[in-house]
């Protein structure tokens, strides 16, 4: 078993106390990493508090220069990375549709490169005889990345790229369930960049908190739970932290009735099962027209038992979930399901153990108050139900407090977007779902986040806006 260890202003940093990494598919532990102190995040933060200055002066292209060699570094090690994640995280290498541990490092390319291309150009409001006005871009200091356990990878690139882009200096805490693909990558490029940019720190939620409330950090960027969003803003009020909370969703797709059910089965299928359901913007809740329910849950039955749950080492198309937690959550929103007397169409039950494996499994029949259905299950399980009125389905699809993603399914696409534009969610797609990519923007409405991550509208949240009156005569 391996030790890990911090990155504290360019230097491996170990702490008096562990916190052991689980492999969700053998429960046994593959490493420990620091548990960090408050102090030594107090040292990662003046760290990147006096990296500040040297860094935010660099010319963006400079700053792009060296961000375009950390994701070169990145490729030069895909495979072995890939490796540590499909270890902590669980989900294979390939997996369904390829979706796995290896398209996680190709996002982290595509997002780390597109996001390098990007410019904060000066705007120029006015310029006449009476003043110039310009509007100009400023880092927003030193910001807090706190990342969750789904695609932990990704989402630290999601996290610190734009931030070091607008000249932003950086402490990162990966989820205590998954930090070991994020220190190794960070390690791996830590001599690219100036001691401090960068700062790594591992450790609880308690880390977490203190992250959010430490008065010298400026910004939080965060990804995780509703619960935790909401008390990460109450504690960044004190020093008016910016945030960017990119949060939980229950994202509904709504599917008419004049839909090829053939064709569109399996995107369905894709976008609610993709990570093992462990996707913020997955599929969680379909809604499918009574004319072609049952055809559209057999299908979805069909291609759910014909792919395979198991260690990433067998190759199989999904692996486990990824913490007990996770686990006993999906457990206990089946048997919810299971008491309000809904069929189960594929799985259902737990696998035996050891590992936190729960096979893909499609419910049918299932009352609209169903825990399963007004939850979000984060897990390998999707709730199928009927609808035979449009407007009641969107009602139901806009009845819950969080808004992140959306779609609808028709061979009628101005309909379909006609109704998707009426879903409230940050994103909304038309025969589609989770798809997102790193030039378009993407953010939750109502309980689902505040602020947008990606493309430029995501570069500028790492921003302060100064606008510059200049007088004239
Ligand atoms: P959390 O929101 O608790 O965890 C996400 C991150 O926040 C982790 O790094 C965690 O640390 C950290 N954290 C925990 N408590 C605090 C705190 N008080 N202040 C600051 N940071 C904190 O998610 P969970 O892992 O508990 O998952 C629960 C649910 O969240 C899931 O069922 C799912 O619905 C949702 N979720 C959504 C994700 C998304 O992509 N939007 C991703 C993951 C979960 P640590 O892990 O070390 O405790």
């Amino acid at each position: 078993m391996s030790d890990y260890s911090m990155l504290i202003n360019g230097e491996a940093v170990s702490a008096d106390s562990a916190i052991d990494v689980i492999n969700p598919a053998t429960e046994q532990p593959i490493a420990s990493v620091p548990a960090a102190s408050p102090e030594q995040l107090d040292t990662a933060v003046a760290a990147a508090r006096a990296a500040l200055p040297a860094w935010s002066a660099r010319s963006m292209d400079e700053r792009r220069e060296l961000i375009l060699k950390m994701a070169d570094r990145i490729e030069q090690n895909m495979g072995e990375l890939a490796q540590l994640l499909s270890q902590e995280q669980g989900k294979p290498m390939e997996g369904f549709a390829g979706l796995g541990a290896m398209f996680e490092l190709g996002g982290c390319l595509a997002w780390i490169r597109y996001t390098a291309s990007l410019d904060l150009p000066v705007e120029v409001i006015q310029d006449n005889d009476e003043a110039r006005i310009e509007v100009h871009r400023k880092p927003v200091g030193v910001v807090g990345s706190i990342t969750p356990w789904n695609y932990p990878l990704l989402i630290t690139c999601w996290h610190i790229i734009p931030g070091l882009l607008a000249g932003c200096t950086v402490v990162a805490k990966p989820s205590e369930y998954t930090p070991l693909t994020v220190l190794k990558a960070m390690h791996l490029v830590a001599d690219i960049l100036p001691p401090g940019v960068i700062n790594i720190v591992t450790g609880g939620g308690e880390i977490g908190a203190a992250i959010s409330s430490h008065p010298d950090i400026d910004k939080i960027v965060f990804t995780g739970s509703t619960r935790t969003g909401k008390r990460i803003m109450e504690s960044a009020a004190d020093n008016l932290k910016r945030l960017t909370l990119e949060l939980g969703g229950n994202d509904a797709a709504i599917v008419l009735p004049d839909t090829n059910v053939a064709e569109a089965a399996g995107k369905i299928f894709a976008t609610a099962m993709i990570n093992n359901g462990q996707t913020c913007a997955a599929l969680k809740r379909l809604y499918v027209h009574e004319d072609i329910y049952d055809e559209m849950c057999e299908a979805l039955a069909g291609i759910a038992a014909s792919v395979t749950t198991g260690p990433a080492g067998e190759g199989p198309d999904f692996g486990p979930i990824q913490n007990k937690m996770q686990y006993d959550r999906v457990c206990e929103l089946a048997e919810a399901a299971r008491a309000d007397g809904a069929t189960f169409l594929t799985g259902g039950e737990p696998m035996p153990g050891p590992g936190y494996f729960f096979p893909v499994t499609i419910v049918k029949d299932i009352p609209e108050h169903s825990r399963l259905v007004q939850e979000e299950p984060f897990g390998p399980i999707l709730p199928v139900v009927s609808f035979s009125d449009v407007e009641d389905a969107l009602a139901r699809a806009n009845a819950v407090s969080v808004g992140l993603g959306g779609s609808v399914w028709s061979s009628d696409v101005a309909a379909a977007q006609a109704l998707a534009s009426r879903l409230e969610c940050g994103t909304a797609w038309v025969n589609n779902h989770a798809m997102i990519q790193p030039d378009a923007p993407f953010g939750g409405v109502k309980q689902s986040g505040v602020g947008v991550e990606f493309g430029r509208y995501g570069l500028v949240e790492y921003t302060n806006i100064q606008t510059m009156q200049i007088a004239k005569g």
